[in-house]
């Protein structure tokens, strides 16, 4: 791998560049009109603006990302998270142009694309499923009404093509089924261009828990444990942390295996995400990720495993440097993400940061693109950054991030840090396992 093409910006092209630089790779940057002054903009080896500030234009545009590679002779394309990472249409269009594309294979990212085929692939697979109605809502009321009492009250309905949290719909009695459908497939074909919808239990109380995986092209493939993220606002992950509390060594055989065994199934290769609703002690998936995470960093402060060089390294045809034997958990680490939003409305507020200070010490990472006088443009997601510590043992963790929120300073903007230090506080949080509903709930009797 000779020069590496990071189609994406913010924290994770930083991260990437510094992946590149360790493994002396050159890199090329690629971005917006409103992105000149990005940190890993001026230390990529090449820089190319490919468009206005509109994403549509640049971070999602494909022929000018591709025709950036070709004008400066990069050999792949890291597409990072979020943009064009999981698009399929985007990965073949760069191995047919003769890249190679740091990520799986687009048969892959097409199946996992689509939340019923990936349910099927899981289920072929002996992974657990949340129950539901194994395949699309038939256009049969009647049918529709004894798969839902089949399933048992309350039912979500889910567009097939559905992300980012939007696309679903609770249903808590059969009198609201037909309509909450009906009304599931109009979103979904306007948002989505895709009107296909399913149904599943709707979990009442469950966790967010998730496990990483990494393959590679010659059929090896393990996991790293998982991760907890139910500290979510709007399906939005706000803190992540790895082990999961209270999660057995054989609960984390016990999933990881069927993780693996449906990557070797699917000939799955890079990293990945298979994500899962826990309740009650069970496991239930939901999706899977063909991407590297934002949470990616606590995986690798409890593993000691760099996933983005992993990716790069399996992307160039090298096999796993990793047996899952290998893959040691050791200590705690936790992941607060840094929000460029209002603190009390939680909006995003975007404007020019006139302090910037990174915190540090013993166990503290600080995976961020900005700097004091760097302007957050209004046009990208909220997130300027992610705090990341690791111990010994979870409260240790935990102590090392109280510190580390008081430590930081991003003054001109309004960040989310208060709230972070209310949650890193909060003694339901501090004993471990809050569902996914806690946060939102507490917001609210605030
Ligand atoms: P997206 O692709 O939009 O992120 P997911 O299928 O991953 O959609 O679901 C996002 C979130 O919605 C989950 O983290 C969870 O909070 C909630 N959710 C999804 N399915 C269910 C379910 N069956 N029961 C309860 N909550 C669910």
């Amino acid at each position: 791998m000779q020069k590496i093409l990071i189609a994406n910006r913010g924290e994770i092209a930083l991260r990437i560049l510094r992946a590149c630089r360790e493994l002396d790779i050159r890199s090329v940057a690629v971005h917006s009109a409103a992105d000149r002054e990005l940190k890993h903009v001026r230390l990529a080896d090449e820089s190319v603006c490919i468009g206005p500030n509109n994403v549509h234009e640049s971070y999602l545009n494909i022929p000018a990302i591709v025709a950036a590679a070709e004008v400066t002779d990069a050999t792949a394309i890291h597409p990072g998270y979020g943009f064009l990472s999981e698009n399929a249409d985007f990965a073949e269009r760069v191995e047919q142009s003769g890249f190679t594309f740091i990520g799986p294979r687009p048969e892959s990212i097409r199946t996992m694309g689509d939340k019923v085929s990936a349910i099927h692939a899981m289920r072929e697979a002996g992974v657990p499923c949340v129950p539901g109605s194994d395949g699309p809502v038939p256009d049969d009321p009647d049918e529709s009404l004894r798969i839902a009492s089949e399933i048992g009250y309350p039912v979500m309905v889910k567009a097939a093509s559905g992300g980012g949290g939007r696309g679903m719909r609770v249903v808590h009695s059969e009198a609201a089924l037909l309509n909450a459908i009906s009304l599931t497939c109009s979103e979904a074909e306007s948002a989505f261009g895709d009107s296909t919808v399913y149904m599943e239990k709707y979990l009442e109380q469950p966790r967010h828990i998730e496990v990483q995986v990494l393959a590679d092209s010659y059929g090896n493939a393990i996991h790293l444990g998982e991760r907890d993220c139910s500290m979510q606002r709007r399906h939005q992950k706000v803190v992540e942390e790895a082990p999961a509390p209270g999660i057995t060594e054989s609960q984390r055989r016990y999933i990881g295996e069927r993780c693996v065994e449906a990557c070797r199934q699917m000939g799955y290769r890079g990293a990945g995400t298979f994500e899962f609703l826990y309740e009650n002690g069970e496991f239930y998936f939901i999706e899977m990720n063909t991407r590297i995470q934002v949470e990616h960093p606590v995986t690798e402060m409890i593993t000691g495993c760099d996933l983005i060089a992993e990716q790069i390294g399996v992307a160039a045809g090298e096999p796993l440097r990793w047996r899952q034997e290998d893959i040691e958990i050791r200590g705690h680490a936790v992941e607060c993400r840094i929000n460029a939003e209002d603190p009390k409305t939680l909006m995003p507020c975007p404007g020019t940061i006139d302090h910037f200070h990174a915190p540090g010490g013993p166990g503290v990472r600080v995976d961020s693109h900005v700097y004091t006088g760097y302007a957050v443009p209004p046009y990208f997601d909220s997130m300027i950054g992610k705090l990341i510590t690791h111990g010994p043992s979870r409260d240790s963790a935990l102590a090392r991030m109280r510190t580390a929120l008081s430590e930081i300073v991003v003054s001109g903007i309004g960040t989310n840090v208060a709230l972070q230090q209310e949650i890193i506080g909060d003694a339901a949080f501090r004993a471990g396992g809050t569902d996914i509903h806690y946060l939102e709930k507490k917001l609210a009797l605030d």
